[in-house]
């Protein structure tokens, strides 16, 4: 069986940057791309514009950008296999790491599996309908897009992502409803009451979304009263699900520590999980920031972290 310095899982921001520290650090990292839990490149492959990447004056589309990383992990070394891990085996260095095709080991692992915005399966947001037509799920990436511009905004959710989500919402929107199916918000009390005081933020109690309609972009919201089942339209230029997402840890089967939510625990300020010689970037363990940007910071620092280990380890 080959055995590799470094294996990296997932191929976001996260583990591309990674890859390029690692490359170039003489690790020849081997990296699983995934397969079927995503395109190469993770989550910006599902969206148009990116404009806050730093160093993209006029903005890149997300699968520019992630072409670009791809190319760079390429350029200095980076083995890439198509193909989802499906388990690893973090009992005993090296860790086994079984892919669909193939099963490698490894001397240090980084996971970069990302994380999946849960959405909600209604009629006209799904892909191909108006998903990223005016329903996404990300405020700070996408709000402040023109056609969110002094429109009626509608969040679905009823957490403190929800709250914060409309709350920055506000700056662009002309009113921002949170629709939530409950008659008090899970949010914390503070944030709860933030919303509730905030002149642009109106809750809409008991309610669900059951339609999104429009021409080219998002042009209404249908909503449904839980309790009288009764229906209203409404005007609306965007639908922000803010319900949460999943961190894509199923395949570790819980050899790793993770919070209550499944995202990943890493040490203090650091990458290095539980388990020595494995380290987490990106969205799978940052439950917080959640940005292109933030993810591909983590990545370096899970490069580094797992290039010293290694040296420790007298592995070089
Ligand atoms: C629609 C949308 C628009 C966004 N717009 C912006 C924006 O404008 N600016 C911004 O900064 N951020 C934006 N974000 C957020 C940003 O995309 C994420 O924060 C970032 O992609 C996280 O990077 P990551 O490397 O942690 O994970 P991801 O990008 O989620 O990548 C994880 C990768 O791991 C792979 N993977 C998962 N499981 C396995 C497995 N078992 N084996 C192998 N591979 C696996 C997946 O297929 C995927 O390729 C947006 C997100 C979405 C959904």
């Amino acid at each position: 069986m080959e055995r590799k310095k470094l294996v990296i899982i997932g191929s976001g921001p996260a583990g591309f940057t990674a890859a390029i520290y690692a490359a170039r650090a003489n690790l020849s990292p081997l990296m699983y791309e995934g397969f079927l839990s995503g395109p190469s490149g993770g989550q910006l492959m599902t969206t148009t514009e990116v404009e806050n990447f730093p160093g993209f004056p006029e903005g890149i589309t997300g699968p520019e950008l992630m072409d670009a990383m791809k190319k760079q992990a390429i350029r200095f070394g980076t083995q890439i296999l198509t193909e989802d891990v499906k388990e690893v085996d973090l009992r005993e260095r090296p860790f086994k790491v079984q892919g669909g095709k193939t099963t490698v080991l490894a001397d240090s692992l980084i996971i970069a599996t990302g994380a999946t915005a849960k959405r909600l399966d209604v009629p006209g947001t799904l892909d191909g309908e108006f998903w990223q037509k005016g329903v996404t799920a990300c405020a700070v990436c996408d709000g402040a897009m023109p056609i969110f511009r002094d429109k009626e905004l509608y969040v679905v959710g009823g957490g403190d992502t929800a709250v914060e989500e409309a709350t920055f919402l506000t700056k662009y929107g002309s009113k921002v409803y949170i629709v939530h199916r409950r008659d008090s918000l899970r949010a914390s009390k503070i944030m709860a009451e933030h919303a509730m005081n905030h002149p642009k933020i109106e809750i809409l109690w008991n309610k669900v979304l059951v339609k999104v309609e429009g021409g080219n972009v998002v042009e209404r919201v249908t909503l449904q009263d839980v309790h009288t089942k009764e229906e209203i339209s409404r005007e609306a230029a965007g639908v922000f699900f803010a319900i949460g997402h999943l961190p894509n840890t199923s395949f570790l089967k819980g050899q790793l520590e993770t919070d209550e939510q499944g995202y990943l625990i890493v040490r203090g300020r650091g990458t290095e999980t539980n388990v020595s010689g494995v380290f987490a970037a990106g969205d799978v363990q940052d439950k917080v920031y959640r940005q292109a940007i933030s993810a591909a910071g983590s990545g370096c620092m899970a490069a580094l972290d797992a290039e010293r280990f290694l040296t420790v380890n007298g592995i070089t």
